[in-house]
């Protein structure tokens, strides 16, 4: 088995949807970045292309190139899921840690994991989302980021 961490974090301001492990949340603020900014997705990304060894989010999609101006972190995942697969791995498990002040995520983790199971086309029993706050410490703390950690599990394809 491999394991790969990934780890992200994103400002909170106003102007911007909230969108979060590819579900887009009613709150008056939203996480600013090149691409939709889905701070868990990214972290998911850079957790599976760690344990595959395969670099990092930042290297295979630089928010310097164009193609990914406001593009759905959704879109991201699909093309790392595909790398993992083309490298002979699949998934063991997920498990992140969402850190944040508000919105209250626990009602909306479960349409969060049905979504990233339906994408990665994995078992929901795969991926484990947890949300807890930064008891209103630092940036985080005070609702001016969305933090998330990720830990995640790949396991090798047998060959036929
Ligand atoms: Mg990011």
């Amino acid at each position: 088995m491999k394991v790969g961490i990934g780890y992200d974090i994103h400002r909170l301001v106003e102007g911007r949807k909230l969108i979060l492990g590819g579900v887009e949340i009613d709150y008056p603020r939203g996480l600013l970045g090149h691409s939709d900014a889905d701070v868990l997705i990214h972290a998911i990304c850079d957790g599976l292309l760690g344990a595959a060894g395969l670099g990092d989010i930042g290297r295979l999609f630089p928010d310097t190139d164009e193609r990914y101006r406001g593009i759905s972190s959704v879109e991201l995942l699909k093309e790392v899921a595909g790398k993992i697969i083309e490298a002979g791995f699949f998934i063991g498990n997920i498990d992140a840690t969402v850190i944040l002040q508000l919105p209250k995520l626990a009602a909306l983790i479960p349409r969060m994991e049905e979504r990233l199971a339906s994408v990665l086309d994995i078992e929901m029993d795969r991926i484990n989302i947890k949300a807890t706050t930064n008891e209103g410490l630092d940036a985080t703390g005070r609702g001016e980021a969305i933090v998330a950690w990720v830990v995640v599990g790949l396991s090798r394809m047998v060959k036929e």
